[in-house]
């Protein structure tokens, strides 16, 4: 890479037409993006990986994201939800296997209520020293302050392309508007906030995807998912393939690009890479600019019926097994398990407001 594309730029002031460039690195311009990437993580947020426990505990949801495998319409979803007790079962567990964060994740309501959702944050901060993130989608200002006051830590919500058509495309049930003003609502609450976009979503170009990466850095995210594109055969989109088929290089280039212009937010190797690149997906991830892994502790027998996008890795893989091989993956490329709860590197005066 020269210096006009990286070396001598300074990160908090890429411009649009540098991220560009940086996206279209080939040869040793993309070793170079790439080890950059990699000694800005190691510079920023240090060799540790820390390691958050994903807990899938429903799959209703009512909404149909065009994308989404578990989207209303999907009859062929056999649907579950959880009880609080098992939930609560399944996070105590946790401790013992070195994890540090339960990442409690469904889809839209119903499932729990919001009451009940409480009540959980509640008892796994009494009883466990984990910290807690939640991903359940667009609620009130009134519940994410009430789940604050029962303890939850953090928060995630994917605005998952910043192209408003193409958003409104892919969303019947929900504005882009509204999504980025629960992610601002959650920022002034003070709780760290999470948020994201998928790479590859049909009709996305390359400005785009520069526009998402800028665009998580206005949003100044604590942690930042994303992953690539993958059409599920039960949804409308089934015949729509990722707009970068063919070139899935730019999956990694995103990652890179994306910790040069945020360089303290914790990113996530998400378990998309390792559906496009078995084995080996989340691992590179790790060494591009990522430095969280998030290993899945949803109950085997809820595994099958909690996918996203086809070709998910880890379904018929107990906790234990999950665990182990994560330890495993993170000590083969020399990085260390994150102790701690791995809190956001920027937690500042978050006022109440
Ligand atoms: S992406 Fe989330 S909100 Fe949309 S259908 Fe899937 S689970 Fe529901």
């Amino acid at each position: 890479m020269n210096d006009q594309n990286c070396g001598h730029v300074r990160e908090e002031a890429l411009s649009k037409d540098t991220v560009l460039r940086l996206l279209e690195s080939e040869g040793d311009g993309l070793k170079e993006l790439y080890s950059r990437a990699d000694r800005m993580r190691q510079e920023h947020m240090g060799d540790e990986v820390y390691v958050r426990g994903i807990i899938e505990f429903s799959n209703l949801c009512a909404n149909d994201c065009l994308y989404c495998g578990i989207r209303a319409s999907n009859f062929r979803v056999n649907r579950y939800t959880m009880t609080v007790d098992e939930i609560l079962e399944t996070v105590k567990s946790f401790e013992s296997m070195g994890q540090t964060t339960v990442v409690l994740q469904s889809g839209e309501t119903p499932g729990l209520d919001d009451g009940e959702i409480g009540r959980l944050i509640r008892a796994i901060k009494s009883e466990t020293s984990l910290a807690v993130t939640l991903s359940v989608g667009n609620r009130s200002r009134e519940i994410y302050r009430f789940w604050k006051d029962c303890g939850m830590d953090r928060y995630l919500i994917r605005f998952e392309t910043t192209d408003r058509r193409l958003f409104a495309r892919l969303h019947p049930d929900c504005s882009f508007d509204e999504r980025i003003e629960c992610l601002h609502t959650l920022n002034k609450l003070g709780v760290q906030t999470g948020s994201g976009f998928m790479i590859g979503l049909p009709g996305e170009t390359l400005e785009v995807l520069a526009d998402n990466i800028l665009f998580c850095r206005e949003l100044d995210l604590d942690m930042i998912g994303i992953g690539p594109y993958i059409p599920h055969p039960d949804t409308p989109l089934a015949d729509e393939p990722n707009a970068y088929a063919g070139n899935e290089e730019i999956f990694y280039k995103t990652v890179s690009v994306l910790r040069i212009v945020n360089p303290d937010a914790h990113i996530p190797a998400t378990t998309a890479f390792d559906a496009v690149f078995p084995g080996v997906g989340r691992d590179l991830a790790l060494t591009r600019g990522a430095n969280v892994f998030m290993p899945n502790n949803t109950p085997l027998q809820h595994r099958k019926d909690y996918l996203l996008y086809p070709g998910k890795p880890c379904v018929d893989e107990n906790a234990d097994q999950c665990a182990t091989c994560v330890m495993m993956r993170i000590e083969a490329i020399g990085r260390k398990i994150g102790r701690g709860p791995g809190h956001s590197l920027k937690i500042r005066d978050k006022r109440l407001q």
